[in-house]
C-alpha cells in the first residue's frame, strides 16, 4: 500500500478508499494507493500549519543548506527515482533521467533563493522616512500534480515554496504516486523539519478538500484544461492565490526553407518521446504543401526505426499510463480516418519488446488531418502525430492562433525574418525556433497562454518564487524632533 506522508512519517489516514497503481509495461496492478478523505487532508494541512512558523523563522542560510543537501541527495540517488518513474508511469529509463534532470534545475534555482526573496529599500522618501518591502512566505500552500511528470512537476513547485519559507501539502497524481513520497522522504533526510512537506494521495475528494480548506493559502495546479479551469475558479472563489496550468495541443510549423532532416528528427523526438504523454509534445505538424510529401516520408522512415517496449530494456518508447487511456488514444485513429485523414503509420498492432499485456500503442502518423476533426481539436496525449497541410506561413499561423490551447509551439525555418515574425505574432506562451520542445530553463518561467494557463502566475523562474511570497511594505521613521505636531491631512512628502 502506498501511504500518505504526513508530519515526517508514513500515515495510513482514516479513509477506507484505495485506488490501483499499475505497472503499465505489464498491464497489471502492482500496488494500491490510499485515497484521502476530507479529514485526512485536514490532518496534513494542520501538520503543515504547525510546522510553518518554525520554518518561516528558520534562517535563510539554514533553509538554503537544506536545499543544497536535497540537491546532492537527489543527484546521488536519481537512479532510484528513475526506476520508480519507469515502474509506475512506464516512461523509458533515459526519459525518466531527463525528467529528473529538468526537475533538478529547479532545485538548483531554489538553492539560489536568497537572491530572489530579498526585498527593496528606498531611503529618505520623505525627510527622515524610509520605505522598504519585505517578501514573506504565504503560509500553507497546496500543490496538485498530473500523472505525466510524477517527479518534475512537483519539483517545479515544492523546492521554491519551501526555500521561500512556506509549508506544503502535495497531492500527486493517484496514478503514479510513489515518486512524491520518495522525494518527501529525501527532503527529510536533507534536514527538512517534519510537517514542512506533506504528501496526501487521492482523487477529487482530496483536491476539493485542499481547494476549500481555509488554512491553505495558495494552489499550484498542473493537469488537463477542464480540471485546471475548475481549480482556478474554485480556489480563487475561496480566496486563494492560484496558478493553474492546463492541457495543450502543440503545433510545429515547417516552412519550405527548413532543414527537413532537422525538422523530421524534431517532429519524431517531440511527438513520440514519453509516448506523447507530455504537455509540450508536438502533436500537430503544419507542413507547407510544397515540402509536405518529402517531410512525411522522412518522418515515417524515422518512425520505422523506433522501438516500443519495456522502459528498462533500452527501447525508445514505453507504454501508455492505463489501458483506458491507451484505448481512448487508439480510438482517435478511426475518428480521424472517418473524417478524411490518411493513416500513414498505424501503431495499433506494434511489435513489442516486453510483456504482451502492457498498455501498448506504437508510434502512429496521420496525414491530411482536417482541422474540423475532433482528432485534430482534442488533446490526444499519446503517440499520435498529425500532419495538417497548409499553403504557407499565414495559414499555419492562423491555425495555431485559432487553437484554444497556447502552451508550446515551434517553427522550423532558415529564414530569420519569418522566425522573428512568428515569435511576435503567435499567441502561444512558449515558442521554439528550430527547437521542438521549448521548455524554458529554470531561471525563466514556464507557462502557456489561453486555455493552457488560468490566471497569470507561471511556474518556476522569478515568477515562480513570487507566487510563494507576499510583499509587505514598511514605512518607517525613527524619532526626529522636527517632525512632530498634529496634521489630519493625507501624508505628503517633504
Ligand atoms: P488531470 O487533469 O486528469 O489530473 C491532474 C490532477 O488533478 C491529478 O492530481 C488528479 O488527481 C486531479 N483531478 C483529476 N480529476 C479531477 C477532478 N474532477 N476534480 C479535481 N481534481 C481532479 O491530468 P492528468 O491526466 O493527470 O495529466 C495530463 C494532463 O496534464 C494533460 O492535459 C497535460 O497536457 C497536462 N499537463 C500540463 C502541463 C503544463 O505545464 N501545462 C504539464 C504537464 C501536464
Amino acid at each position: 500500500m502506498i501511504e500518505h506522508w504526513i508530519d515526517g512519517a508514513s500515515a495510513a489516514g482514516a479513509s477506507e478508499r484505495t485506488g490501483p497503481v499499475y505497472d503499465p509495461a505489464r498491464g497489471v496492478e502492482q500496488k494500491r494507493v490510499r485515497l484521502a478523505s476530507t479529514e485526512d487532508v485536514d490532518v496534513a494541512v494542520q501538520a503543515a500549519a504547525r510546522a510553518f512558523p518554525g520554518w518561516r523563522d528558520t534562517s535563510i542560510a539554514r533553509r538554503q543548506q537544506v536545499m543544497f543537501s536535497f540537491r546532492e541527495l537527489l543527484n546521488a540517488r536519481s537512479g532510484e527515482l528513475a526506476a520508480i518513474l519507469t515502474s509506475e508511469h512506464g516512461k523509458v529509463t533515459s526519459d525518466a533521467a531527463g525528467e529528473i534532470a529538468r526537475g533538478l534545475e529547479v532545485v538548483e534555482l531554489a538553492c539560489a533563493m536568497p537572491g530572489y526573496t530579498k526585498g527593496e529599500y528606498s531611503e529618505n522618501v520623505s525627510t527622515g522616512v524610509d520605505v522598504y518591502t519585505l517578501k514573506q512566505p504565504v503560509g500553507v500552500v497546496g500543490i496538485i500534480s498530473p500523472f505525466n511528470f510524477p517527479a518534475m512537476v512537483p519539483l517545479w513547485f515544492f523546492p521554491l515554496a519551501i526555500a521561500a519559507g512556506n509549508a506544503v501539502v502535495l497531492k500527486p497524481s493517484e496514478k503514479d504516486p510513489s515518486a512524491a513520497v520518495w522525494m518527501a522522504e529525501l527532503m527529510k533526510e536533507a534536514g527538512l523539519p517534519d510537517g514542512v512537506l506533506n504528501v496526501v494521495h487521492g482523487d477529487k475528494v482530496a483536491v476539493d478538500a485542499l481547494l476549500e480548506h481555509p488554512v491553505v493559502r495558495s494552489i499550484s495546479f498542473v493537469g488537463s484544461t477542464p480540471i485546471a479551469q475548475y481549480i482556478y475558479q474554485t480556489a480563487s472563489s475561496n480566496g486563494k492565490r492560484v496558478q493553474a496550468l492546463g492541457g495543450a495541443k502543440n503545433h510545429m510549423l515547417v516552412l519550405p526553407d527548413a532543414d527537413l532532416d532537422l525538422a523530421a528528427d524534431a517532429a519524431v523526438n517531440a511527438g513520440f518521446g514519453s509516448a506523447g504523454e507530455r504537455c509540450m509534445a508536438v502533436s500537430v505538424v503544419l507542413a507547407v504543401d510544397s515540402v509536405a510529401d518529402e517531410l512525411v516520408a522522412k518522418v515515417s522512415e524515422r518512425m520505422s526505426r523506433l522501438t516500443t517496449g519495456d522502459g528498462t530494456r533500452g527501447c525508445d518508447m514505453g507504454p501508455l499510463i492505463t489501458r483506458e487511456h491507451r484505448d481512448k488514444v487508439a480510438g482517435y485513429l478511426d475518428v480521424a480516418v472517418d473524417d478524411g485523414a490518411t493513416l500513414v503509420v498505424d501503431g495499433r498492432d506494434p511489435e513489442i519488446d516486453g510483456e504482451p499485456d502492457g498498455f501498448w500503442l506504437g508510434p502512429t502518423l496521420i496525414d491530411r488531418v482536417p482541422t474540423t476533426s475532433v482528432a485534430y481539436r482534442d488533446e490526444i496525449f499519446g503517440p499520435v502525430l498529425s500532419i495538417v497541410r497548409v499553403e504557407g506561413y499565414e495559414q499555419g499561423l492562423e491555425i495555431i492562433n485559432g487553437s484554444p490551447y497556447g502552451n508550446g509551439t515551434a517553427i522550423f525555418t532558415n529564414d530569420g525574418g519569418a522566425a522573428r515574425r512568428f515569435q511576435r505574432e503567435v499567441t502561444v506562451g512558449m515558442v521554439g525556433i528550430n527547437v521542438p520542445i521549448p521548455v524554458p530553463v529554470a531561471y525563466h518561467s514556464f507557462g502557456g497562454w489561453k486555455d493552457s494557463l488560468f490566471g497569470d502566475a507561471k511556474a518556476y523562474g522569478p515568477k515562480g518564487f513570487d507566487f510563494f511570497l507576499q510583499e509587505k511594505a514598511i514605512t518607517s521613521r525613527w524619532l526626529d524632533p522636527s517632525h512632530g505636531g498634529l496634521n489630519l491631512g493625507f501624508p505628503q512628502h517633504d
